[in-house]
């Protein structure tokens, strides 16, 4: 299939770590929706992919869309590169690329804090480097980042590198390079790297990833909100439900430049502050 030149081809969505949470409520709303979508539900796990894609189909037997797993184990090469190549097989491009996928340890140990860093702002930066090639030519890149990762959340000393207008990649490797410096001064909610993680993703869309993409490209990062899942907790005041309406959202915008959201932070539909 040969999407890039179709005005109402069936828009193909990719969206990682969608086998809960977040990610599956995502799905859950894209398929009842009355738009026509090529849902791709990536996991790291297949039995929790595969177990996802027919609890969905179950439930959603009129949709209009459909609905198709594959593995994706986001801090794994091997995997990204099996993904590509099973994208590549079928000639699919990508209309839009949700990384959804993300951990956060409370009280983290130095290798969760390395984890976490590396899941949330690592790995999602090197597997959306390497799937840019597959976006259409109007195709959007939606980081789903938190709240948490706004400046106001990180160790003032990460807010001031973070501030810094027009900050490079090697600035942002630099800083990821000296990441445990703002671990030990964080004054956050958490005592993990999580705010840190997003805070680099947030800075990371604001500046960089849109240098990667074409000008008819967009990109986006967002907070859902505080969302009862497994990473949020089940106690949260929000349902995953609730956390997917801003991505829902934008993914439905039409394909089209957004320049008043483009690189931006939002929140309920809204743009706030980084
Ligand atoms: P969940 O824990 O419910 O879901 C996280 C998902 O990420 C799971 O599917 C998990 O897979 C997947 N995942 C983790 N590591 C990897 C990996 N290496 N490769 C592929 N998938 C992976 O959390 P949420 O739905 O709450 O979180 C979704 C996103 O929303 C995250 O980025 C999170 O930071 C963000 N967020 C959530 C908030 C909340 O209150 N819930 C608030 C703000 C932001 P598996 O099941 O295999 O572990």
């Amino acid at each position: 299939m040969e999407s890039q030149t179709q005005p109402n081809h069936q828009r193909t969505i990719v969206i990682t770590g969608a086998n809960k949470g977040i990610g599956f409520a995502i799905i859950e709303k894209l398929l009842a929706s009355a738009n026509s979508y090529n849902i791709i539900l990536t996991a790291r796990d297949p039995h929790r992919g595969e177990a996802a894609v027919k609890k969905l189909s179950a439930t959603q037997t009129q949709s209009a869309s459909t609905l198709t797993y594959h593995r994706l184990d986001v801090n794994d090469d091997k995997s990204i590169q099996e993904f590509i190549d099973w994208l590549n097989k079928d000639g699919l491009k990508i209309d839009v690329l949700v990384n959804n996928a993300g951990i956060m340890h409370a009280k983290a140990s130095l290798e969760q804090r390395k984890q976490t860093i590396q899941t949330n702002y690592l790995s999602l930066v090197h597997l959306t480097e390497r799937l840019i090639p597959l976006l259409t030519d109007d195709g959007k890149v939606i980081n789903i980042s938190s709240i948490l990762g706004s400046f106001a959340m990180i160790s003032p000393s990460l807010k001031m590198e973070l501030e810094k207008p027009n900050l490079t990649e090697e600035d942002l490797q630099r800083l990821v390079d000296n990441i445990e410096k703002y671990h030990q001064d964080f004054t956050g909610a958490f005592d993990s790297s999580y705010c840190a993680s997003k805070a680099l993703l947030n800075a990371w869309t604001q500046w960089v990833l849109p240098k990667k993409l074409k000008e008819t490209q967009q990109c986006y990062c967002l907070a859902p909100g505080w969302c009862a899942t497994d990473l949020g907790g089940h106690s949260a005041p929000l349902t995953a439900h609730d956390g997917a309406d801003t991505p829902v959202y934008l993914i439905e915008l039409p394909f089209k430049k957004h320049a008043d959201l483009n690189a931006k932070f939002i929140e309920k539909r809204q743009v706030i502050p980084f």
